[in-house]
């Protein structure tokens, strides 16, 4: 294969992913709360058609729906057996989107219960089914992994050990979700932008950043100033994403709205990258529109 390796093309920069799938999923009919990961199985038309419009859109990499598809989220719905085809499936389809041209993350979401003492996950049970879903998604063919909106700093850690355990000479990336607490920011577990820096740079990851959370857009752009400084206090090499909501959602019927325009994210996120962040997508309200106008603007020669 002539491309750049996944490793490699993240160091260079800028680097586009895509924006939000269950925002996607909503628009296209799909009940909130059913298990968007099983429609990897029975309705892989409507996942494919979603990657293909990021990729139209000029997103450098698709995100495999399979955020909860670890066993733990998975049992909830009753799907604990299907966890690996579930996984594999979810690869597949974005693998045949992007084709070798475009790259293919395997997204690793949090568990939605704690580690002992605090809930009722065993480390190492939650390692091996961090581990077997990493395995799952590297059978169905992606290029590296995403392990996203975690808060949990130990759940975290427990995620990066069980996926590089997998991931031989494929990336990992690592992105936890930040609200504003008082003068600076924290994960709803109160974990701070250094003390979650600096456990998760010793590990070795390809990239560290943030996405999701309850943040304004010009929060997000403080929040990239204050994760660049904090990373690069401890290495030059490792790279920072961001994948911002469009906005901050508000309650609307009580559903969550975002109303951020295609333009005024692309604005913001031109911000973002100029603080030195490379590696730049979208979360919760993003679409197809957003990605498309942020990666026109990123790309653009100033
Ligand atoms: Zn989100």
């Amino acid at each position: 294969m002539s491309r750049t390796s996944l490793k490699e093309r993240i160091k260079q920069g800028p680097f586009i992913l895509d924006g939000a799938m269950g925002t996607q999923l909503i628009t296209r009919g799909i009940q909130v709360g059913a298990c968007n990961e099983y429609l990897n199985i029975d309705s892989a038309d409507i996942i494919s058609e979603i990657h293909r419009a990021y990729l139209l859109a000029g997103c450098d990499a698709v995100i495999t729906n399979t955020f909860g598809a670890n066993k733990y989220t998975l049992a909830r719905h009753g799907f604990t057996e299907d966890a690996a085809r579930i996984n594999k499936a979810g690869a597949q389809i974005a693998r045949q989107a992007a084709g070798e041209e475009k790259y293919v993350l395997g997204d690793i979401g949090p568990s939605g219960d704690f580690l002992e003492p605090l809930g009722a996950l065993n480390t190492d049970d939650l390692r091996d089914a961090f581990a077997a879903q990493a395995e799952a998604l590297l059978t169905g063919g992606v290029d590296g992994f995403i392990i996203e909106t975690m808060t949990a700093l130990d759940e975290t850690l427990v995620a990066i050990e069980a996926a590089k355990s997998i991931a031989g000479d494929l990336p990992v990336l690592v992105s936890m979700s930040f609200d504003k607490a008082g003068d600076s920011f924290k994960t709803m577990m109160g974990v701070g932008v250094e003390a979650a820096v600096s456990k998760i740079i010793p590990l070795n990851v390809d990239a560290v950043g943030f996405n999701c959370g309850t943040l304004s857009l010009d929060q997000y752009v403080a929040l990239s100033e204050e994760f660049v400084t904090a990373v690069r206090a401890l290495s030059d090499d490792v790279a920072i994403s961001a994948e911002p909501n469009a906005g901050k959602p508000e309650l609307i019927d009580d559903k969550a709205v975002y109303k951020v325009s295609p333009e005024n994210f692309a604005a913001e996120a031109k911000k973002i990258y100029s603080a030195g962040v490379r590696i730049i997508g979208g979360c919760c309200g993003t679409s197809p529109a957003h990605i498309e106008a942020m990666a026109k603007k990123i790309r653009m020669k100033q």
